[in-house]
């Protein structure tokens, strides 16, 4: 396996195909593995299903947003500790309280830095960063 993800399954949840492809081209270029929804239901329910290793949650989503979305995953003792960022454009300071609030581990911006990213990720990974 090569790539700084080694196999970490990412979920991404972003109603945007333009950024949703970005995120999941970059991520799998450095050997993440991602599984992708569209909607915030969706999103929901894929993280039941795959418990991944991180979950990139966009905030402005169809139906059920991200907010509502994490929280409905922090309720539940199956998704409860799998670590949620905020993928957002807009943070402001009560942005990050109201996200802090809702257990999110953290907030990554938009537009992506692109280089920074996978470690970015990495780092909120269940089991952290391993030695290569
Ligand atoms: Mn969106």
């Amino acid at each position: 396996m090569s790539g700084r993800g080694a196999g970490r399954l990412v979920l991404i949840v972003e109603d945007n195909e333009r950024n949703l492809k970005l995120v999941r081209d970059v991520l799998r270029f450095h050997g993440f593995r991602t599984v992708e929804a569209t909607t915030g239901e969706h999103g929901v329910a894929l993280a039941r299903e795959h418990l991944p290793d991180v979950i990139l949650m966009d905030i402005a989503l169809p139906d059920l947003d991200g907010v509502a979305a994490t929280m409905r995953l922090k309720a539940q003792p199956l998704t409860a500790a799998i670590p949620i960022v905020a993928l957002t454009a807009s943070v402001t300071a009560s942005d990050r309280v109201r996200f802090n609030d809702t257990g999110f581990a953290g907030c990554i911006a938009k537009p992506l830095d692109v280089p920074a990213f996978p470690d970015e990720v990495l780092a909120f990974c269940v089991s952290g960063p391993k030695a290569p």
